[in-house]
């Protein structure tokens, strides 16, 4: 019987090191790809905000559009279609008389729903492969049992540093020409999303494009070009250009670059150029990464609830007004203003500014955290459902932080904005 299989892309959106693809061109006689571009991610959620507003939707496309590319280098289709996964899969599985479906594992409630709904409406005998493949540390190969990761991250940190290792890369082979077929399906624009089209800002920190290419130009642009990767634990907490932190986030949201990829290649670097404090650092944040997936992995919706995974009590309030001048970039605050607007503007904040507006929405305004997760799940480049609901509940206080902090914005602009070129860079030109 001849094998069809058939990979369903929805966060693993790369050709290196990409477990699903790997297995099934090693296991069927045509391989195809899908990817659909869900509307339910296009819509308004329950607090007015588009959950995928057209920062990320515009990277989105550029990234899709890469993967059929790089596809058809290796003679596999990618159909693209703007609809519900239970709607179009089902249809191919038919068509294409497939015999197995690839896809990455995931956990939370949205992505497992349009799972389970694709599954029902599938009418065929169909193997339907899951593999974790958004890990630094595959999930197998930690020293803990899921139920038993730690509540703190430095205990899960040393301790995967100690017992785990972190897999080797995967590669994909070409497969025959055979396995070309016409596809005329085609990549959506912003406008077919229903989202406006607009110009990038001169001043974003990320400048760059979507799509695996440009991921792997980024590392090594950060690593080899410019060795910036040897200053990474001085530089991190910057505010201002391309090159304080890696901006690796936005590729491995979407899973254009995998984290394995990265750490192999700072193995190499570390053993050609210079092992020191910043490499390592970058690892260490890799690890953060995986901390909140196994944190998501472990609590599961509870990091959606407004007690977070510490069920935690507080007196939250949701005043319009103060949400509306906090996205505005309108508060009190020049830092945290200056913030707000580099992200409504690019779509990207560095992890400092991060934590200074989530600290002051939740802690010093006390809003309803969940309002401002959801406006960043909106608007980030880099959105991804563990870092941001894990890194909101740390800074809220229903989350991983044994010091249960809240950030004093002045201090931390005195700190990290001393001369005040980022508040200048975004408050100034504002006006126009
Ligand atoms: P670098 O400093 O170069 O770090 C390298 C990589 O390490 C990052 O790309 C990222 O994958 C990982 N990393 C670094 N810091 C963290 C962290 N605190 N938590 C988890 N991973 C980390 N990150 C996202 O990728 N998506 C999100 O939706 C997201 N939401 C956040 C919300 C809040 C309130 C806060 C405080 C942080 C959030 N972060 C999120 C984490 C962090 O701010 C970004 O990962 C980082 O700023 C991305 O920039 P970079 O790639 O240049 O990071």
């Amino acid at each position: 019987m001849t094998k069809t299989g058939l990979v369903w892309f929805r966060n693993d959106l790369r050709i290196h090191d990409q477990i699903s693809l790997v297995k099934a061109a090693k296991e069927n006689d045509f391989v195809m790809g899908i990817y659909c571009f869900d509307p339910r991610q296009y819509e308004k959620d329950r607090f007015g905000f588009v959950k995928t507003a057209n920062y990320r939707a515009q990277f989105l496309i550029e990234t899709v559009n890469a993967l059929q590319q790089e596809l058809s280098e290796y003679n596999i289709p990618l159909f693209v279609h703007i609809g519900n996964p239970e709607e179009i899969i089902p249809e191919y599985v038919k068509i294409h008389t497939i015999t197995s479906v690839y896809l990455q594992k995931e956990w939370t409630s949205e992505e497992v729903n349009v799972f389970e709904n694709v599954k029902n409406a599938v009418s065929n005998t169909v193997d339907w492969i899951e593999t974790y493949d958004q890990f630094l540390y595959h999930p197998e190969d930690i020293p803990y049992e899921i139920a038993k990761i730690p509540q703190v991250f430095t205990g899960f940190r040393k301790k995967c540093e100690k017992y785990a290792s972190i897999r080797e890369l995967e590669t994909i082979s070409k497969m025959p020409k055979k396995n070309r077929v016409e596809q005329l399906t085609k990549v959506p624009t912003l406008q077919d999303l229903g989202l406006p089209d607009f110009e990038k800002d001169t001043r974003s920190a990320f400048p760059f494009k979507g799509g695996e290419k440009a991921g792997l130009e980024r590392l090594k642009q950060y690593s080899w070009d410019t060795k910036k990767l040897s200053y990474y634990k001085k530089t991190r907490n910057g505010l201002v250009g391309t090159d304080y932190s890696s901006k690796f986030s936005a590729w491995l949201a979407n899973g254009s670059l995998s984290p394995r990829m990265i750490y192999h290649e700072i193995q190499k670097y570390e053993s050609q150029i210079v092992k020191n404090q910043s490499t390592y650092w970058m690892i260490f944040e890799l690890i953060w990464r995986d901390f909140f997936k196994y944190i998501s992995l472990k609590y599961r919706n509870d990091i959606f609830k407004l007690e977070g995974i510490l069920h935690k009590q507080y007196d939250w309030n949701s005043d319009p007004k103060l949400i509306q001048q906090w996205i505005d970039g309108e508060t009190a605050e020049p830092f945290v203003n200056a913030n707000m607007l580099e992200l409504k503007r690019t779509g990207w904040m560095s992890n400092r500014g991060r934590q200074n507006v989530a600290s002051y929405f939740a802690r010093t305004l006390q809003l309803d955290w969940r309002i401002g997760a959801a406006y960043f799940e909106s608007v980030l480049l880099d959105y991804d459902v563990h870092s941001n609901y894990g890194n909101w509940m740390y800074v809220s206080g229903v989350g991983n932080d044994p010091r249960n902090r809240t950030f004093n914005v002045k201090l931390q602009a005195e700190r990290y904005d001393t001369n005040k070129k980022f508040q200048n860079l975004w408050l100034q030109t504002s006006l126009f």
